[in-house]
């Protein structure tokens, strides 16, 4: 243990010296006694910036030294850390080369290269050597969480389910948010195949995954949308605002036109009241200043949005109301409002819509997996800004 810590120093202060690299001076570092000389020589090589000339040494180091296998894997690493692949593959590769590997190291060896053939893109070929490592017995939950994601990345849903609830039972974290958005993926390639029965069964298994998800319960209304079975389908989409309120934007239109398509604007009319009264967002606002303005006329809705910003102001109502008051003026005051309209609309959509909670991404597209951190239910529409 205390020899691999230490010769891990070196190796470490080396690669933090090589960052810097273009300062010229030469420097070296002198062998002391009990370790390889080509380990010096390696490193020297390493400090004076030719890495080809110091992988070439440390391979050779392993087929005479195998006490050196840890400060192989490192190094191998410190390359996939600063980007370069194709080196920390070389290194990796020759060590499961060996033949007298300890199982232990054989094990650590194939998980090293395993991520960088992640990090290289090259999926079927690291999905292998987890594989492998799950046969081992080693590194089982590293393993599992790295073919989750490599059954993730090929669109793999029903490998990525089974997957992860080994993962689950192996003592890796909970999965059902992300089980339930596997489920969720396979009902819209159903739906995308037309196949809507197909399509329940797979959002059933999402609800059994996660009774809290929110993205099925939209399908879920999408679906009966589609079967023509309209007070289905407002009940699965009203299920959002008791799953997860920040996600009414999304639901709102549908709900209008479920609502509209049964001819019950007055259902519609009470449930955006109810809404109001509990949830925090704009949506349900705007939504039924929409609803005002079509069944009683401008002025009603001026009224009612005027009311609703003396209680709380959002860039999103101000804008609906500069836009209900538009018609209805002349003159100076019109191109002066006009062009308050104009700044507001700018000031909206310059604004990214959608923003990831986790890592910060922001975009103006809805995802369910962020395309940057890769975490599920992460992104959100950002409130007062959206549903504009
Ligand atoms: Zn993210």
């Amino acid at each position: 243990m205390w020899e691999t810590f230490w010769l891990l120093l070196p190796v470490a202060a080396a690669s933090g010296y090589w960052v810097g690299r273009g300062q010229a001076r030469k420097r070296t570092v002198k062998a002391r006694p009990g370790l390889h000389q080509d380990y010096f020589r390696g490193l020297n090589y390493v400090l004076n910036d030719k890495p080809d000339k110091a992988i070439e040494v440390f391979i050779k180091m392993v087929e005479v030294d195998s006490d050196t296998v840890e400060t192989h894997a490192a190094l191998g690493n410190l390359f996939r850390r600063r980007g370069e692949v194709d080196r920390a593959i070389r290194i990796h590769q020759n060590l499961i080369a060996r033949p007298a590997l300890s199982r232990e190291q054989r094990g650590d060896a194939l998980r090293e290269l395993g991520e960088d053939y992640m990090r290289a893109g090259l999926f079927d070929r690291a999905e292998r050597l987890f594989l492998e490592l799950l046969d081992l017995k080693l590194h089982t939950v590293a393993a599992l969480r790295s073919l989750v994601a490599i059954y993730e990345q090929e669109r793999d849903w029903g490998r990525a389910v089974e997957f992860a609830r080994r993962l689950a039972a192996e003592g890796g974290g909970a999965v059902s948010l992300q089980v339930a958005h596997y489920h969720c993926e396979r009902a819209e390639s159903a739906r995308r195949e037309n196949d809507l029965a197909a399509m329940g069964e797979a959002l059933k298994q999402a609800f059994a995954a996660d009774s809290g998800c929110v993205r099925a319960s939209i399908l879920q209304g999408d679906m009966e949308s589609a079967l023509g079975n309209h007070e289905a389908a407002i009940q699965a989409y009203q299920r959002v605002a008791e799953q997860d309120q920040d996600y009414l934007t999304e639901v709102m239109e549908k709900l209008r036109d479920e609502y509209t398509r049964r001819g019950d604007v007055d259902g519609f009319r009470a449930y955006l009241k109810d809404l109001m009264n509990r949830c925090s967002g704009v949506a349900p606002m705007l939504a039924l200043a929409d609803l005002t303005q079509r069944e009683e006329g401008d002025q009603a809705a001026i009224e009612f949005v005027t009311c609703c910003l003396r209680n709380k102001s959002s860039v999103a109502g101000l804008r609906r109301l500069i836009e209900l008051k538009l018609p209805n003026v002349d003159g100076r005051a019109r191109d002066d409002l006009s062009i308050l309209h104009e700044m507001m609309t700018r000031l909206i959509s310059d604004r990214p819509v959608y923003r990831c909670n986790n890592c910060g991404f922001a975009g103006k597209q809805m995802h369910w997996h962020c395309p940057s951190c890769k975490s599920w239910s992460t992104i959100k529409p950002i409130q007062g800004v959206v549903a504009s």
